[in-house]
């Protein structure tokens, strides 16, 4: 097989240590005599594996006992229509949500929410191109509305909140961070809710994590689907309908892998170091340009343009034949795109390094 650096962004690279321990249990997991997607979700391995997923999870993030961990389905999409149907519940409708504008992703959410509630862009990174996060400053919030909803990262656009937002006491923040998740320390406390979609940091696509504060259980609108009401999927352990199981047992081989790997802070330490890395690369001279402004460039997905644009095609072969995948821009804005997840290792960043500087002649 030949050696690849994969920069997708989802579904992206796993730990090769996971892939190896998934293949070693595929036909038989631990004497079962079955595989994990042959097992009943309400079977005591099954239970034992989504127990140790949620424990080492809540390890990993330092989950405060008052937070809930839900294991569902739909992903970041399907969580921007289920956040606003279960948090407006008890309002007078319809219920104000406050949002951040900073990227693709957040004007998704925007769109989505405004089907159930009344949303309020407090503030926008538009004008901007999408360049940074507008500061806190400027923000135009609603004194009463449900809650604040950001994204954190935004994966397209690259650019990554440095700050936590302050809001008076008793105000929510909802946060998707589907594609930084894992990738550094978060205080859970500052934040009501935090989802995201594993296919980005975290393992296959068809699960995702949502992480909820008690209190904000039980004020879904009535016509929340069953099935996407947090109360309900936390009062049955995520088991309410049949989860993903499969991807909650490679999500939990990472959890596993993130904890050898000396957890969230060691993960940090070295996501910094990759991003250096590959930023300096693009800052050596105007070959290349990433337009984010530098306290908000995203430590996990780079996006970045050559000068010459008509090179594109040429740069995207020679990386093909030097096995570094999936370095093509989202369509939308185009140009290229390193993500540099946690499964992504620094030799990984180093091989894209040294063939930027030999594709732009240094
Ligand atoms: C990928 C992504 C989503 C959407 O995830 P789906 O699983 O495709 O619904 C939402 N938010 C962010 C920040 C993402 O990166």
């Amino acid at each position: 097989m030949t050696h690849i650096y994969n920069f997708s962004a989802g579904p992206a690279v796993l730990p090769k240590e996971v892939l190896a321990q998934a293949a070693a249990d595929m036909l038989d997991w631990h004497g079962s005599g079955m595989s994990v997607m042959e097992m009943s979700h309400r079977g005591p391995e099954f239970i034992s594996i989504y127990q140790a997923a949620e424990r080492d999870l809540r390890e990993l993030l330092a989950v405060p006992a008052n937070y809930k961990i839900l294991f569902m389905q739909g992903g970041g999409l399907a969580q921007n229509a289920i956040v606003p149907l279960n948090l407006v519940g008890h309002r007078a409708q319809p219920a104000s949500i406050d949002f951040v504008h900073t990227g693709s992703w957040s004007g998704k959410s925007i769109k989505e929410a405004a089907r159930y509630a009344k949303v309020n862009v407090a503030a926008s990174g538009q004008a901007g191109a999408f360049t940074g996060v507008p500061p806190q400053s400027e923000w135009k919030l609603t004194p009463d509305a449900a809650y604040l909803h950001i994204c954190t990262n935004e994966t397209i656009d690259g650019v990554e909140y440095d700050f936590v937002p302050e809001l008076p006491a008793g105000a929510t923040i909802v946060a998707d961070m589907s594609s930084h998740i894992l990738s550094r320390p978060v205080d859970v406390s500052r934040y009501g809710v935090i989802f995201g979609g594993a296919q980005k940091n975290i393992g296959p696509a068809g699960l995702t994590l949502v992480i909820v504060r008690e209190d904000l259980l039980g004020k879904a609108l009535p016509i929340c689907p069953s099935a996407f009401d947090w109360k309900i999927v936390a009062d049955n352990e995520s088991m309410y309908n049949t989860p993903p199981t499969y991807a909650i047992y490679i999500a939990g081989l990472v959890f596993q892998w993130l904890k050898q790997q000396g957890g969230v802070a060691a993960m940090e330490r070295r996501n910094i170091a990759k991003a250096e890395l590959l930023y300096a690369a693009l800052d050596a001279d105007d070959f290349y340009q990433n337009r984010v402004a530098k306290e908000y460039r995203s430590r996990m997905n780079v996006p970045f343009y050559l000068r010459d644009e008509s090179k594109n095609e040429a740069f995207l072969a020679g990386a093909k034949q030097r096995g570094l995948l999936q370095l093509k821009g989202h369509k939308s804005v185009g140009g290229m795109r390193a993500s540099i997840y946690n499964a992504m290792p620094i030799e990984g960043v180093q091989a894209l390094v040294d063939y930027l500087n030999e594709f732009a002649g240094r």
